[in-house]
């Protein structure tokens, strides 16, 4: 049984954020392609696969944390790809492990928990014969993921001035830049606290001369942090479109977005498509009822 995925359902919907200065607002909805292999993570990954397969590896090795939408939609496309695939996990080995570490495990990932071992370079447990293994980066970093990214474009209806993304390693962004028209502009907003490396992350993958920036404003404490404005935002976000929204990436992006338009950040009549990334599975770690949809 392996994860379909819904490519008919990869929608382009109209949303109302903000209503100023003429400003529209569109979502595509890559977080409905799979429940497991959510959103960007299945483009991220793709090429990986193809590369892993072509190298006649036996399958990926990669990282990641406890919570990882990166981690658990590896072991689902590997699964799905005949592929075995090893989490590197950072930290101690739970007590509970999370349910995200469960499923990757049921769908067959090795994991390895990086305080309980001593690592060769590059983290690599010395029990693996890294040679058998495709490495990629945490996060899909890198051109192969960049690239698959860039495929988002196949699913794209419309005419925008504007790609508005969520930012962890950058890799997506760089591939959305890539695939842009030099009349456009990428926006991403990064959902890390002070991460200045990351507009160089970027800028290493990008290949073209698209105008983008990060903006390093709506982190709200930093990576997977939140407070209670987040969450309010979330909440009424669903009540109003029915959309679900993750609190480490998406809610803090479609929250940004509306408050630039606000802001008068976008010239009048920019016309806005928002990417919604995926990243559910991680909202399982919020307490039960924080969410009205979870
Ligand atoms: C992983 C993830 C991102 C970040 O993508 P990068 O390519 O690492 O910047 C954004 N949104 C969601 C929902 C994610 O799961």
């Amino acid at each position: 049984m392996g994860n379909r995925l819904d490519f008919n359902n990869v929608t382009t919907d109209p949303i109302s954020l903000a209503s100023h200065n003429e400003i529209s607002t569109h979502v595509l909805r890559i977080d409905k392609l799979n429940p497991v292999i959510s959103g960007n993570k299945w483009f991220k990954l793709r090429f990986y696969i193809d590369e892993a397969r072509a190298a006649g590896k036996k399958g990926i090795l990669t990282f990641g944390g406890a919570w990882s939408n990166h981690i658990v939609a590896t072991a689902a496309i590997c699964r799905d790809s005949g592929l075995s695939s090893i989490g590197i996990i950072r930290g101690e080995e739970p007590a509970n492990p999370s349910p995200t570490l469960i499923q990757a495990r049921e769908m067959g990932m090795h994991l390895f928990f990086t305080i309980r071992i001593d690592y060769t370079k590059r983290g690599i447990p010395p029990s693996i014969t890294a040679e058998d293994y495709l490495i990629v980066e945490e996060g899909g970093y890198g051109r192969t993921g960049a690239n698959g990214a860039s495929t988002i474009f196949e699913y794209v209806k419309g005419d925008y001035t504007h790609y508005c993304c969520a930012v962890g390693t950058g890799t997506m962004m760089a591939g959305l830049i890539n695939g842009a028209m030099s009349s456009q502009v990428v926006t991403g907003i990064s959902v890390m606290k002070n991460n200045m490396d990351l507009e160089n992350s970027v800028q290493r993958l990008v290949s073209n001369n698209v105008r983008w920036e990060i903006l390093h404003d709506y982190h709200f404490g930093g990576y997977a942090k939140k407070t209670n404005t987040l969450l309010d935002f979330m909440n009424a976000f669903f009540r109003d479109h029915q959309v679900p929204l993750d609190f480490v990436y998406t809610g803090k992006l479609f929250y940004a977005v509306a408050n630039l338009i606000r802001a008068n950040y976008f010239p009048p009549g920019s016309r806005l498509l928002l990417i919604h990334s995926g990243g559910l599975q991680g909202n399982r770690s919020l307490l039960p009822g924080t969410l009205i949809f979870q």
